[in-house]
């Protein structure tokens, strides 16, 4: 079996693109015409593979591990690799937390964290497990999260590509409870670390949460 990857990964990561070339303030926006052949984020080729990829999701079709992969390599050449790849964490996240239902969202935020980080926790797993093949464990305080195939290893200097992951996790602690502490890449594959692995602190506990 070849390996494959949730859709929304790649499509998170030109989504990210787009965003980041989507011109900011009325100056830009002036000279869009000029910036879609210049930038992208704004071409049409972009744009007819976030619509594969968003057609994708809808049917559930898992594209291969290796195309992903080939799309992070184009991210990462960017100048802005890091800054695309926080992005595109941002987005896996907002979307993920998007398939918990309402009401239990409202229930995370709302119960004392006694009873909403156990809840919190098992939706951080299933989301984490299906959108990054990741693996999340509770250790005291902290959670941390292990991603032994990363899409993004390598793929840009600096270990930029884990980013990626990062802010994925950064984003759905802080949606799931409303809030988290640092978040730390504390072993990585790129630096000979055999995985890579993120922990984060659950939201340090303010005045009149327990
Ligand atoms: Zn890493």
């Amino acid at each position: 079996m070849t390996a494959t990857v949730d859709p929304l990964l790649p499509l998170s990561l030109l989504e990210a693109v787009r965003a980041v070339d989507t011109p900011s303030g009325e100056h830009e926006a002036e000279f869009v015409h000029e910036l879609r052949n210049k930038r992208l984020g704004l071409s049409d080729t972009v744009f007819a593979q976030i619509k594969r990829y968003t057609e994708a999701v809808r049917r559930n079709q898992r594209p291969p591990f290796d195309e992903a992969v080939a799309l992070a390599r184009l991210v990462g050449r960017r100048p802005d690799a890091e800054a695309v790849f926080r992005e595109g964490g941002r987005i896996l996240a907002r979307q993920a937390y998007r398939t918990i239902s309402p009401v239990t969202r409202r229930l995370m935020l709302s119960l004392p964290s006694l009873l909403s980080r156990p809840i919190a926790l098992r939706h951080a797993r299933r989301i984490t497990g299906r959108y990054t093949a990741g693996v999340i464990r509770r250790v005291g305080s902290t959670i941390l999260l292990e991603v032994p195939h990363s899409v993004t290893l390598d793929t840009a200097p600096k270990l930029g590509g884990c980013t990626y992951y990062e802010s994925a996790l950064r984003e759905l602690m802080q949606l799931l409870v409303g809030g988290v502490g640092a978040v730390e890449h504390v072993r990585c594959a790129g630096r000979g670390e055999g995985v890579c692995e993120w922990r984060a602190e659950w939201r340090p506990i303010g005045p009149g949460r327990k």
